[in-house]
């Protein structure tokens, strides 16, 4: 016989960016959604129902940039340790990030890469068991060009060899290639642009060598002419895209490229730096340019998805997300919208085609908030992630 589960939810938002619901039932077959239908009397007296009715409840969140090796932790200490941390005494911290995460809603993250490959060997070694119900995806190390930024994050190409070479050579199984094609941010100069690490050329060339491995391609650029760069030479996203500016984002609106602002990473460095010194002051002013730049994507109709950089200063695993859905938020998009930018379009940036949305077909795999959906996203810290097990009941996941 086929076990079948009932959730009542008090309030859905189902992923896709539409509005909230009232009072929905969700029944769950077999690990699927098969139906999401408006709740009535009889439904109380329904043997199989998980009463969720004083939570709202929301498809499994998605991460689309973190850094799973640094915790985002203030102390510049802890930071050199992680920064310089052999794998068995960074393998706990990854851990612990996941559990952050898991915590606060989040199903699945996709890594930004680390010099050492520790996410990946993480993947690798650690996370084949299942008992997490949290996707990773990871770039491995990613490329730069040699003397320039990046270090941190990965390497580059060995001396003479092209992007593309270096691509379509690379003998570890990823599940993207992060590229790195501007430095950060000036905290000395607003808006001061870096020069593009890669030409328009070698850029495409790289390009095409990931597409033909089947790996999408997220770049880290900010500025006019690295993301054009980025844009042009067909990547999949644009990581961070500060002044990146108008004809950009109307590009990649038409060609359907993602954007991951990460605006929450100035906002940090803003709060974390000596109050009133002019680094503070700079990088507030980035965050509130960055939030001009997503009202306008939002109005062009770019496709933004919610990244936050976890791991950069001031960014914790989770506890990021709830911030930068609040900047999406002060940016215009509705709390629906700004759900939506993480479920939805974070679930097709990372080619997971049964997670991102509840409706008819989908994963079982929900989150349930307490309380009603204004009290987001300040409780996204009260998440639980309810799984569907192998015999198609729900179970609340017990993270400790
Ligand atoms: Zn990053």
């Amino acid at each position: 016989m086929k076990k079948t589960q009932q959730i009542l939810a008090g309030w859905l938002i189902d992923g896709s960016g539409g509005p909230v619901q009232r009072n929905r039932v969700i029944h769950i077959a077999d690990g699927r959604i098969r139906s999401v239908r408006k709740a009535t009397p009889e439904d109380g007296n329904h043997p199989e129902l998980t009463d969720l009715s004083d939570c709202t409840v929301l498809p499994g969140l998605v991460d689309a940039h973190l850094h799973l090796f640094m915790s985002g932790i203030g102390d510049p200490v802890i930071r050199q340790q992680q920064l310089h941390a052999e794998f068995e005494e960074i393998k706990p911290v990854i851990g612990i990030h996941l559990k952050q995460l898991l915590a606060h809603g989040v199903i699945a993250v996709r890594d930004g890469g680390d010099y050492a490959g520790h996410a990946l060997r993480y993947k690798q070694e650690c996370l084949g068991s299942g008992q997490m119900p949290v996707c990773v995806r990871v770039a491995g190390k990613a490329w730069r060009k040699p003397e320039r930024y990046g270090k941190l994050i990965g390497r580059a190409p060995l001396n003479g060899q092209s992007l593309a070479d270096a691509i379509a050579g690379e003998n570890v199984k990823t599940d993207h290639v992060k590229v790195v094609n501007s430095g950060l941010n000036s905290l000395k100069t607003f808006g001061r642009e870096t020069l593009p690490q890669f030409d328009l050329d070698e850029f495409r060339a790289g390009v095409v060598a990931a597409h033909d491995r089947g790996l999408k391609v997220m770049v880290h650029c900010n500025g006019k002419r690295p993301v054009e760069i980025a844009v042009r030479a067909g990547c999949d996203s644009v990581e961070h895209g500060f002044f990146m500016g108008k004809e950009n984002l109307k590009r990649m609106a038409d060609h359907g490229i993602v954007w991951v602002p990460t605006a929450i990473t100035m906002k940090a460095y803003s709060d974390q730096l000596p109050a009133g010194s002019r680094e503070a002051e700079i990088a507030r002013r980035n965050a509130d340019h960055q939030l001009e730049q997503m009202a306008l994507a939002k109005s062009l109709g770019v496709p933004v998805a919610l990244g936050t950089d976890a791991g950069s200063l001031g960014v914790r695993h989770g506890a990021g997300v709830a911030g930068e859905l609040k900047l999406l938020m002060a940016a215009g998009f509705t709390l629906e919208e700004a759900i939506g930018c993480s479920a939805s379009v974070g679930a097709g940036l990372l080619n997971l085609p049964e997670t991102g949305e509840i409706a008819p077909g989908k994963s079982g795999t929900l989150v349930a908030v307490s309380g009603a959906p204004d009290t987001l996203p300040d409780n996204l810290h009260t998440a639980r992630i309810l799984t569907p097990d192998s015999g198609g009941v729900i179970r609340r996941l017990r993270l400790e």
